[in-house]
């Protein structure tokens, strides 16, 4: 082999940096390989924040949460799906890694709430800025400091065992070329396969066509590397999706915004669904359309009412025009067919019912000062699913036997979340799994 280590770690997001660090920790010798010319993966992407409860941040701020709160918040948000051992650990290892983020520098004390929490328990450097950015850096920093073998464009191509045992894996340098490491464990942390649609397709047909917002690395390769090597599958059939990601920005765009009254419009300047439908058929609808892509209007009073709102103006994504025509003329929407349009849809408005599109809620009518369109495609966001793992973090066959050797962190594995990811979740999932399966691979490489 071209090098031999401990602990060799596939994948530079959280999980893999939070494994790298902590396998050095516990006395490995570390590899780290990344595929892209770029570290963080969709980690350094994540805005939210990270779950955690009952810690020191939430103490300061007199916030009560419990451990059990928080689990259960994520079982009922993954539909009761996810493996109540994994979320066990998910739950009541988070104070610890809040902590143990914080030893290496991390500022963890701005807190906030997201989707489906029954407490604030997101937590995110001071003043909100993305959370993902900041611990991908203080990670960094760390394997920096410790002199952690960071390898850029290599590739993991295929895990070497021997009589069961990992034992190494085969890479590819994108100027080197093929080369054997030789290591005793091997963490794949190689993330999720949003941005790979035909996979996406292959599981869930009804996201045929979806972009994404995740980074290009996020393709799904480790986990045929990993299934190659006699990993097991869970819940890869669950993949979290959007029907409205802005086109231009690549964020997702609440669902609260058509709750408190935006219409969907083609770009013919005419209404095509009831904008308030399940996901699945919204996003459906909207690929029908001109373009595979719809507008979200609004005016003023729906703008008032929704704090967010402002947050995707500063992004830049919410062209503004005093009149439905002029707004028509900056997107390209027919604008004359707009004013009808929102004509048209104020008078359901008044009288109570959309004999148009069976809309069930009726918020309010679109007059009032300025109008904003926000140009929206279905997108996926984040695959539940992936390689089996076990509480040690240790990556199981199909028949739930565990692979000597052989760990798997963050969005690459499957069982945590269930059928659906809580915001805040996957931060907290990668650098408690990624700390978990740096240890225990360091331990095993010892015996
Ligand atoms: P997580 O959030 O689980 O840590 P990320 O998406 O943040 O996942 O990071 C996964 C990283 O792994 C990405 O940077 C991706 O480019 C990288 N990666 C994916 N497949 C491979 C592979 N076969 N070899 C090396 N790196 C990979």
């Amino acid at each position: 082999p071209a090098a031999t280590v401990d602990v060799l770690v596939v994948g530079s997001g959280g999980a893999g940096f939070a494994a790298a660090v902590a396998a050095h920790d516990k006395g490995a010798k570390v590899m780290l390989i990344e595929k892209e010319p770029v570290i963080g993966g969709n980690a350094k992407l994540a805005a939210g924040g990270m779950n955690a409860a009952w810690t020191d941040q939430q103490k300061a701020k007199d916030i009560k949460d419990s451990v059990e709160s928080m689990y259960k918040d994520t079982m009922k948000g993954g539909r009761n799906l996810n493996q109540p051992e994994l979320v066990e650990i998910l739950t009541g290892n988070s104070k610890s890694s809040v902590d143990w983020l914080t030893s290496l520098g991390a500022d963890l004390n701005d807190i906030g709430r997201m989707g489906g929490a029954s407490a604030n328990r997101s937590h995110r450097p001071t003043g909100g800025a993305g959370v993902g950015a900041h611990v991908i850096q203080v990670l960094y920093d760390n394997a920096v400091k410790r002199d952690i073998d960071l390898r850029m464009n290599t590739r993991g191509v295929e895990v070497l065992k021997e009589g069961g045992k990992v034992k190494g894996l085969l890479v590819k340098g994108k100027y080197k070329g093929y080369y054997w490491v030789k290591a005793d464990a091997v963490i794949m942390a190689t993330g999720g396969f949003g941005k790979n649609n035909d996979r996406v397709a292959s599981y869930d047909p009804k996201l045929k066509g979806f972009i994404s917002t995740n980074q290009p690395g996020a393709t799904g390769d480790g986990l045929d590397v990993a299934g190659n090597a006699g990993a097991g599958m869970t819940d890869v059939q669950y993949i979290q999706a959007h029907p409205t990601l802005s086109v231009k920005g690549g964020v997702m765009v609440t669902e609260a915004v058509r709750g408190n009254g935006a219409i969907l419009v083609n770009r013919e300047g005419k209404r095509f669904v009831n904008e308030i439908t399940t996901r699945d058929k919204a996003a459906a609808a909207i690929l029908k359309q001109t373009g595979k892509t719809a507008y979200l209007i609004f005016d003023d009073s729906v703008r008032n009412s929704l704090k967010k709102i402002n947050k995707y103006i500063k992004l830049g994504v919410v062209p503004t025009a005093e009149s439905p025509e002029a707004l028509g003329k900056l997107e390209g929407i027919d604008g004359k067919a707009l004013a009808a349009t929102i004509a048209q849809y104020n008078k359901l408005v008044a009288s109570g019912k959309d004999t148009d599109f069976e809309r069930p809620n009726l918020p309010r009518a679109l007059n009032e000062g300025n109008y904003y369109a926000i140009e929206v495609t279905p997108g996926v966001h984040h695959t539940m699913g992936g390689v089996s793992i076990d509480k040690n973090s240790g990556i199981l066959t199909e028949d739930k036997k565990a692979i000597p050797g052989f760990y798997g962190a963050g969005e690459v594995t499957g069982g945590v979340h269930g059928a659906n990811r809580l915001g805040g979740n996957a931060i907290s999932d990668i650098i408690t799994f990624g700390k978990l399966a740096g240890e225990n691979a360091a331990k095993y490489s010892k015996q």
